[in-house]
């Protein structure tokens, strides 16, 4: 049974009457931020407003994390919705009313915009409490930016009593407001990290200075093997896009390295750089460690030293379910419009989520929510001093959301139908 057109008119109408409370609370978020690892403010700021909506609430993390139940009857299925909730070391430099009131901390990477759709897809939801047929839980992660968070969370239950059934995600993007963006395979990469130490070969001495610059060149020969280039600009980004949106071959099976010499640490070891590997799976990331080697060995030996690489971490890449994002598709086109929802063949190369470790536990799908307005000046630009969003994209990002969880909740509750 696909969603119907008076439920998805009841989604659009409430999403429309809590618009003026969500961007509050956006607002309020965006004033405060809080970094990896130190979020107790915003959850109980979440927490707060959660409560009074008669959900059973979790929280996790030493007071950091949370999810909120929303249970029609626990004998049926539940799915879930995560969001994510921190914030990153820069200083904003926007001159906005809600700018941030904390030095050298900002939310641009739009998490603040990411938990208010959470609230509002919550709070829309349990106004849709009869029409339900399931249970809903949002997820609401703190520590995303390290990539810790997810697994913690996971940790402390919150894809536990009980296991949900699907879970979706979403993430603002340069792109125009209001329009998703979907894959239904790989949506973002794999990366490995690596300490790369150049030392002396045996019987040679080689001062600091020189080890420094013998890492700086292995640096500069690293990246040469980029093919691809992380886009700054907004008319860079729309043509990145346009490429994706034609699932280039190429990009298709990309790969990007990054090295870099920690400069700022003056007591960082002399002749060490990090080297980041980012890439569409792990069989392309051990060819790309073939390759770095190839480029680091002419380097090492014209100047008489060599490197060893030691292994700092690694995630897996991020892959959308297909069963599930093809059997919500039609709810979410119909929510918003098809004109406004887009199909990407390829995956974005330069960014990771740990959503994907939710996604190895039960069927997950993610996806890009524009937040651009460039008439207004907000690109959307991510991790930038200057990162902002047209707010109107919480709407659109809590009526896409509350169109997919009902949509999967009615696919996994009909007896004959396919686990998603
Ligand atoms: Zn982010």
């Amino acid at each position: 049974m696909p969603i119907t057109n008076p439920l998805l008119n009841t989604i659009r109408s409430l999403a429309g009457s809590l618009y003026a409370d969500l961007v509050a609370l956006r607002r309020d978020l965006h004033r405060h931020p809080d970094l990896s690892g130190q979020e107790a403010r915003t959850a109980f700021r979440l927490a707060n407003t959660l409560s009074s909506l008669g959900l059973d609430l979790h929280m996790g993390l030493d007071g950091r994390g949370l999810w909120a139940d929303l249970v029609t009857d626990p004998a049926r299925p539940t799915v879930a919705l995560r969001v994510d909730t921190d914030a990153l070391p820069i200083h904003e430099l926007n001159r906005v009313p809600y700018r941030s009131t904390v030095p050298g901390v900002m939310h641009a990477c739009g998490h603040d915009v990411h938990a208010a759709i959470g609230v509002g897809v919550a709070a829309l939801l349990s106004q849709m409490r009869a029409d339900l047929p399931g249970n809903v839980r949002i997820i609401f992660q703190p520590e995303e930016e390290e990539i810790t968070g997810a697994v913690r969370m996971l940790r402390a239950g919150a894809l536990a009593n009980p296991t949900p059934q699907a879970i979706f995600g979403l993430h603002v993007a340069p792109l125009p407001v209001g329009q998703i963006d979907w894959t239904d395979g790989l949506f973002l990469a794999g990366f490995e990290h690596y300490l790369v130490n150049i030392t002396p070969e045996k019987g040679y001495y080689r001062p600091p200075a020189y080890l420094d610059a013998v890492a700086r060149r292995c640096c500069h020969a690293i990246l040469r093997l980029n093919r691809w280039h992380l886009p700054e600009t907004w008319p860079e980004m729309q043509a990145f896009w346009s490429l994706m949106h034609q699932g280039d071959k190429g990009l298709k099976k990309f790969t990007v390295y990054d090295a870099s010499l920690n400069d700022e640490d003056p007591d960082a070891w002399h002749g060490q750089f990090g080297l980041g590997i980012k890439a569409a799976d792990a069989h392309l990331r051990i060819a790309a460690l073939g390759r770095v080697r190839a480029a680091l060995n002419p380097v090492c030996l014209g100047t008489h030293t060599r490197f060893s690489l030691e292994p700092m971490g690694a995630m897996i890449d991020m892959r959308n379910n297909p069963h599930l994002v093809r059997s919500t598709l039609p709810a979410l086109e119909k929510a918003l419009g098809a004109e406004h929802v887009c199909h990407f063949s390829a995956a974005f190369p330069f960014n990771c989520e740990d959503f994907a470790y939710y996604t190895k536990r039960v069927p997950g799908a993610m996806y890009w929510l524009g937040g651009a307005n460039p008439a207004q000046g907000k690109y959307a630009l991510l991790h930038t001093p200057d990162f902002d969003v047209d707010e109107r994209c919480i709407e659109a990002g809590t009526i896409a959301m509350a169109a997919l969880l009902f949509s999967s909740l009615t696919a996994v509750a009909q007896p004959s139908a396919r686990s998603v």
